[in-house]
């Protein structure tokens, strides 16, 4: 497959357009419908919000000291996963599941198991799933790893964020580089063919030399694929606290895209391909991106779907989100019937989505994919509306403001030059509330 070409989506949105015309989508069972779903590859996103300490500078939706919590949530999440396929009465084709966190690997390997076999049950799973489970460094263990190997997990996502103790203890992680390099090593050993290393910059006293310094040793560890996240202060968070009685610096803006532009030469000089703004993979034998597939999804504003508390998910042209805390997700899910696709008992809040809105979103995701973009071709076999009509005044002044450039077989992909790389955002905002 082309790195532009979006997975199963060939003239099935036309023909899901097509039927929503005739059918209200409050009737949502007709079996045309239904046909048509179920040709449409999903993923699955399965929140685990356990986490031995919360880190100062986070504000996930993500719980300390509740892990007495986790076997009824695991029971929570199987009976949300069941109640939602139920409401489908098909088995939907998923070819991406990702646990994500929180710490997921806190789970033991039978609650893991346990979620697997009703995702198996209740989907149709394709061949070679990609299937990612984000680890936090100091929660792994050989065995633990070989058991995740075994159960079919084949993407391991490490949080290793810095290379320098200092670094770490300025975020509150529970972890040290020892910890890192010693899951790298056990992971290869369990036979992850597949690893991610997550990478943090732009912190309070962080110079372009440590920061270099830390992307050479994650290099080091030869990873597949490195993601870079520019620190957010976020609002409430004991960071932000920190930042505002003035006990830490506010992040240097402009230090902090010395340090984006920096590290995309070295992890290019490197042999990695930069595929979306903050994503890096190396190229498998076959010269194929080892992007995040599950990742992909959401840039490419493709369907997906979420399972737990605080989880979001995009189907059946709604936007959804789960209740944030446990013990009310539990209850929502154990109190819970089936509903109509693709609500879930624990859902609290839903937007439908009009064209208008896909279309704006399919810009905003689609422009993170600094090679792949968004394709004229695929965006009117989609919509059935040419994309260069459509945003024809955003494009033409991007395009000539530097921002964003036609590239590509016959110029069909619409993607951001280098300068558009680091005015991402203003770029972004230039698709909200606009098109007809
Ligand atoms: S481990 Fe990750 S999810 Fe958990 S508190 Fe730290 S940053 Fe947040």
């Amino acid at each position: 497959m082309n790195a532009g070409e979006t997975p199963g989506s060939s003239g099935l949105y036309h023909k899901l357009n097509l039927v929503k015309q005739l059918l209200p989508f409050s009737s949502v069972q007709p079996y045309a419908i239904l046909f048509i779903m179920i040709s449409i590859p999903y993923s699955v996103y399965i929140h685990i919000p356990f986490c031995r300490h919360r880190c100062g500078y986070c504000d996930f939706n993500t719980y300390a000291g509740k892990e007495d919590l986790i076997p009824p949530y695991v029971s929570a999440l199987c009976r949300e996963i069941e109640l939602v396929s139920r409401s489908v009465g098909q088995r939907l084709p998923v070819h991406t599941i990702f646990f994500g966190g929180g710490t997921p690997s806190l789970l033991p390997i039978y609650g893991l198991q346990q979620i697997l076999f009703t995702l198996h049950d209740c989907f149709d799973i394709q061949p070679n799933p990609e299937i990612t489970l984000e680890a936090n460094p100091g929660t792994v263990s050989p065995t633990y790893l070989a058991e995740l190997h075994e159960l079919g997990i084949s993407r391991l996502s490490l949080g290793m964020q810095s290379a320098h103790e200092t670094e770490l203890n300025l975020l509150e992680r529970q972890h040290n580089l020892e910890d890192v390099e010693r899951a790298v090593d056990w992971a290869r050993r369990a036979g992850f063919k597949n690893l991610n290393l997550d990478l943090i910059y732009g912190l309070p006293h962080q110079t372009l030399d440590s920061w270099l310094h830390t992307l050479k040793i994650a290099l080091t560890l030869a990873p597949e694929h490195l993601s870079l996240y520019s620190l957010t202060i976020e609002h409430g968070t004991p960071l932000h606290r920190k930042v505002q009685n003035g006990t830490l610096p506010a992040p240097d803006d402009d230090l902090s895209a010395d340090m984006y532009e920096t590290a995309i030469e070295q992890l290019e000089t490197a042999g990695f391909a930069h595929y979306e703004i903050s994503n890096f993979a190396i190229r498998d034998q076959n010269g194929h991106i080892m992007a995040c597939e599950h990742n992909l999804q959401y840039w490419r504003n493709l369907p997906y779907l979420g399972f737990g508390a605080g989880a979001h998910g995009f189907a059946g042209n709604y936007r959804l989100s789960n209740v944030l805390r446990i013990p009310s997700y539990i209850q929502h899910v154990q109190n819970g019937k089936v509903l109509a696709f693709p609500f879930s008992p624990a859902t609290t809040s839903h937007t439908r989505i009009d064209q208008n809105t896909e279309m704006q979103e399919t810009m905003m995701v689609g422009l993170r994919l600094t090679r792949e973009g968004v394709s004229k071709r695929i965006f009117l076999k989609r919509f059935e509306k040419p994309l260069e009509i459509v945003f024809r005044n955003e494009i033409k002044t991007m395009t000539q403001n530097g921002l964003l450039e036609w590239a590509g077989e016959g110029g069909d992909t619409l993607r951001l030059t280098r300068r558009g790389l680091l005015l991402g955002n203003q770029v972004f905002m230039q698709f909200i509330g606009s098109s007809s």
